[in-house]
């Protein structure tokens, strides 16, 4: 492996690769390592192109020894022409509706699965506002992990239970941050694997493997701008620092595009420190795009530093115009995106009509899911306070 430890963003301390997200002298939170000397003498564009047609063809710049492969990533780069001639720039669609569970949320359950098999945890637990939920379940069934997956009570929690039948899945009477508070309590409690919690620093690395794949479907080059929505900020964070590494390999040479979010209106904590250059201050979300609703975004402040340094922007789409702009995605290319997408694409507009993004530029819009196709009628699923205690009692671990 290339991965070579875990650095603290605070305090830059490295220590050993270990189920931890936080650094034990303080606290801060930490990032996998790698060896970049060793990357840059293994890895070419040929060396890659000989992988699978899968996330695995980036094994050495990932952080795991076992691969778990049940087909995330490599998804279509397709050029929208219509979109493209009525926008005035080259744009391209990032397809990730094409992953097994039809969102990008395959690529972070790969990279949980797989630390969670070299670190002999037995356990995938997460909280998910929906395709989160699927990815792990279906990584957990690939390996024989078992999977617990919470989600908010309006959320999504009986089609997850409804196709994958060997996820033990919870209804959590409360919001997806109420969810993650039970699982920090879950996680004093059980040796679990927790997605967004001690293997965070390995599952997050899925997401920038979407950065690798745009470039070398652009011949190694890098695009000028990249649009995506944003909900913890995570995705475009990793994206960031995927093309990075693009550069830091030496596969390519450009400097890195300009990175625009985009958030929904009612749940906006990262486009309001944009807007108004301060931190980041968490909010109440109050948004219907269920994959946004995230008031609290943990990679929130990376997020604000990627859009400042690259001349990006994170912007907050009005919530009326957000189902405007995912039909007209629909329209325009045929791709039938999740209401995140609608997003990125008004932000995407927005960005193009104030200038910020100039005509003739190469833009890749990450479109993260794919519209459900309807609502699934699934079996009873057991809905709890956020409480652990009422998990341990679901779980016949109480006595
Ligand atoms: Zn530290």
């Amino acid at each position: 492996m290339t991965a070579s430890g875990l650095r603290c963003r605070v305090c830059e301390t490295v220590s050993v690769l270990e189920p931890v997200d936080v650094c034990r002298r303080c606290d801060g939170p930490t990032d996998v390592t790698y060896d970049w000397d060793r990357i840059a003498r293994h890895v070419t564009p040929a060396t890659l192109a000989a992988g699978p047609p899968s996330l695995w063809r980036y094994e050495p710049l990932l952080p795991a020894g076992a691969h778990v492969e049940f087909g995330a990533g490599w998804t279509p780069l397709v050029h929208a022409e219509r979109l493209s001639a009525s926008l005035g720039i080259e744009l391209h669609l990032k397809l990730e509706g094409h992953n097994p569970t039809h969102s990008y949320k395959d690529r972070v359950a790969a990279l949980a699965a797989s630390a969670a098999l070299d670190h002999g945890v037995t356990t995938l637990c997460c909280s998910s506002t929906g395709n989160l939920g699927h990815a792990v379940a279906v990584a957990a069934a690939a390996t024989g992990l078992e999977a617990v997956v919470l989600a908010p009570v309006d959320g999504d929690a009986a089609a997850v239970a409804a196709r994958h039948p060997g996820a033990r899945v919870f209804a959590v009477t409360g919001s997806y941050d109420d969810c993650r508070r039970l699982e920090l309590e879950l996680g004093s409690l059980f040796p679990w694997g927790f997605v967004s919690g001690n293997l965070h620093p390995y599952a997050s690395e899925g997401a920038k493997t979407i950065a690798f794949e745009i470039a070398e479907q652009l011949g190694w080059q890098l695009p000028d701008a990249v649009v995506c929505p944003a909900a913890s900020g995570t995705l475009f964070a990793k994206l960031t620092q995927g093309f990075a590494e693009v550069a830091r390999a030496g596969l390519a040479r450009e400097a890195l595009p300009q990175m625009f979010a985009a958030q929904a209106l009612g749940s906006s904590p990262i486009a309001a420190a944009f807007a108004d250059d301060r931190s980041i201050s968490r909010v109440h979300p109050d948004t219907h795009v269920a994959s946004l609703a995230v008031g609290d975004p943990s990679h929130g402040d990376l997020a604000l530093g990627a859009a400042r340094a690259t001349g990006g922007a994170v912007l907050a789409l009005p919530e009326h115009e957000i189902a405007t702009y995912t039909e007209l995605l629909t329209d325009t290319t045929g791709v039938a995106p999740d209401a995140s997408g609608g997003a990125a694409l008004g932000a995407l507009i927005a960005a193009r009509d104030s200038g910020m993004i100039e005509a003739g530029s190469r833009v890749v819009l990450v479109v993260t899911g794919r519209r459900p196709r309807s609502r699934v009628e699934g079996p009873h699923v057991r809905t709890i306070d956020p409480d652990a205690a009422d998990v341990l009692a679901a779980l016949g671990l109480d006595s």
